[in-house]
């Protein structure tokens, strides 16, 4: 890690400013990785991986997610089968539609875009997913092998894979430092945790009920924000020199931007830039991990249903220089 300059005469030396986490670069670079692999493994057996979409209902942020990782998928040479269900749709349609994809051995991953509608049960319909399709990693068993050690799960979901690839990318320490999780979701503060706790850090879970926040988050080497709150983070909760990963995405209304609106995250980008050692911004961190993951996620599917092994980390990186 290069050393950072240090505004020196003051009563505590600090950072000037935090070395910036390129998400976008580094996405670049698995994209191309995944692309190779999937040409390689259509050589070796003459299949394609598959990946199907279910969309339920006609949430804005939801159909664009969806777009953006079918996107992804047709760059590297993944097919993607699209089931747009309406928001009305019964627990038997959708358990239905999952049947048909778990026999259909063209669909190597199956991806249920959350938040679901209110009438159905996540445990329910995330829980019929087969263990070898679930390339979200939001399964029960693949949750609960994240927290096993000595255990893999089939797979880890994207967004604690993406932020876990880019601290090891930035060669940020993991092993015995202090982490500290804002949020407890199912999709990234929990397995975030699981994560981090394998890897030996010694790591605490906030919420929101947990009282006197800036007091936790200073102690933090490694401060992962994900509750879903624009701003929560301010200068003074982060610990200098530390590496602050923002997973929050919001959209502000701007009407000097294009659309109306901008990107923010939940961490204040401008303060913490000055605090932290190293930072992701938004747009162009977290996020373009997240689907390169998928992608990741979505070979490994094919290869271990296909070839009959995989691991769920993603290795060996890809080839290219190092940040
Ligand atoms: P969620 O609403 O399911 O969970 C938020 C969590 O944060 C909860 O556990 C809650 O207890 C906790 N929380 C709420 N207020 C808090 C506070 N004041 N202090 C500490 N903890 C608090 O959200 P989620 O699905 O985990 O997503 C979190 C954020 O990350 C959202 O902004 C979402 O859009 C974003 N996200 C980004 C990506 C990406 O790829 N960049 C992926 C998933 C989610």
């Amino acid at each position: 890690m290069k050393p950072r300059a240090l505004r020196r005469g003051s009563h505590e030396e600090r950072p000037v400013a935090a070395r910036i986490l390129d998400g976008r670069a580094m996405a670049d670079r698995w994209r191309a990785w995944v692309k190779a692999q999937v040409a390689a493994f259509r050589d070796r057996t003459g299949r394609v991986p598959g990946l199907a979409t279910i969309l339920i209902g006609d949430h804005p942020a939801s159909q664009s997610y969806v777009r953006a990782k079918q996107r992804a998928c047709a760059e590297v040479g993944i097919r993607t089968l699209h089931h747009h269900l309406p928001g009305e749709a019964d627990r038997r349609t959708v358990l239905g539609l999952l049947g048909r994809l778990a026999d259909d051995p063209e669909v190597h991953g199956i991806l249920v875009q959350l938040p679901l509608p209110p009438h159905l049960d996540e445990e329910e319909i995330l829980g019929a997913i087969p263990l070898e399709k679930d390339v979200d990693g939001f399964h029960p068993w693949n949750i609960g092998r994240l927290g096993l050690k000595g255990r893999d799960p089939y797979f880890v979901p994207c967004t604690p894979l993406g932020i876990l690839t880019m601290l090891q990318e930035a060669q940020i320490p993991i092993a015995g430092r202090r982490a500290v999780v804002l949020g407890r979701s199912r999709i990234v503060g929990l397995p975030m945790a699981l994560l981090l706790l394998r890897l030996d850090a010694t790591v605490t879970v906030c919420h929101s009920r947990t009282p006197h926040l800036a007091e936790v988050t200073r102690q933090a080497d490694l401060l992962i924000v994900a509750a879903g709150r624009p701003g929560l983070v301010r200068g003074e909760m982060v610990r200098p020199g530390a590496a602050v990963i923002d997973v929050g995405i919001h959209r502000v209304p701007d009407p000097q931007a294009p659309g109306g609106y901008r990107l923010v995250g939940d961490v204040v980008f401008e303060e913490v830039i000055q605090v932290a050692g190293a930072l992701t911004p938004v747009p162009g961190g977290v996020g373009p991990m997240t689907v390169a993951m998928l992608l990741v996620n979505t070979l490994k599917a094919a290869q271990r249903q296909v070839e009959g092994s995989a691991s769920p980390w993603p290795e060996p990186p890809p080839a290219t220089a190092p940040l």
